[in-house]
């Protein structure tokens, strides 16, 4: 099975928990730091609409290209779904990992032959003290990015601390 996504030669969906799981394996075993990016494209339908599809896949492919050359090698960029990506970075803690994602979010509106795009990005770093996991810590990256989504794209958020969403669902209380 192809472990590398034939549009943007990111790694697979699949081949991206692989090799994730490796790396927390190792991030428990040497006690090293481990963080997470997720990335989403900001309003990719737009560019699609505006421009066609086979653009949109060029800006795709150009954004997984500027991605890894701003990714410590090696890197590991996985596609997470159409204009959603995961990068992993070992040995990188939280700050190390905000600086990586503003890197990234500020490569983007420089290529003068693609339309302008932009991208929310959500960080998390794996947690030693607690049951951490692969999924959590990338849950929590996704979170980053919903964060970010609401609080106007075309930015680098943590999650909200767990118990505090951002958006407060409108319960009725009394007193
Ligand atoms: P948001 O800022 O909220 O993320 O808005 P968005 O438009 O990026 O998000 P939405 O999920 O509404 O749309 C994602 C778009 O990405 C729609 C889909 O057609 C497009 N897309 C997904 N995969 C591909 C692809 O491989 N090539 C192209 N050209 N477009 C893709
Ligand atoms: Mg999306
Ligand atoms: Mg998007």
């Amino acid at each position: 099975m192809a472990s590398n996504d034939s549009l943007t030669g990111a790694l697979t969906r699949r081949a991206l928990y692989e090799l994730g799981e490796n790396e927390v394996a190792r991030s428990v075993r040497l006690g090293t730091k481990l963080s997470a990016l997720m990335l989403d494209l900001d309003h990719f339908k737009e560019i699609n609409d505006q421009y066609g599809h086979q653009m949109g896949d060029r800006v795709l492919s150009d954004f997984v290209q500027r991605t890894h050359g701003i990714l410590r090698r090696p890197s590991i960029l996985g596609r997470y779904g159409g204009e959603e990506f995961v990068a992993l970075l070992p040995d990188t803690d939280l700050e190390e990992a905000r600086m990586v994602a503003e890197r990234i979010r500020n490569s983007l509106s420089t290529n003068p032959d693609l339309p302008r795009c932009e991208v929310s990005i959500g960080l998390a770093t794996f947690e030693h003290t607690q049951s951490d996991s692969l999924r959590d810590l990338i849950a929590r990256a996704d979170a980053g990015v919903y964060r970010a989504k609401e609080l106007g794209r075309n930015r680098v958020e943590e999650a909200p601390p767990s118990g505090h969403p951002i958006s407060v669902p409108h319960f009725a209380t009394a007193g």
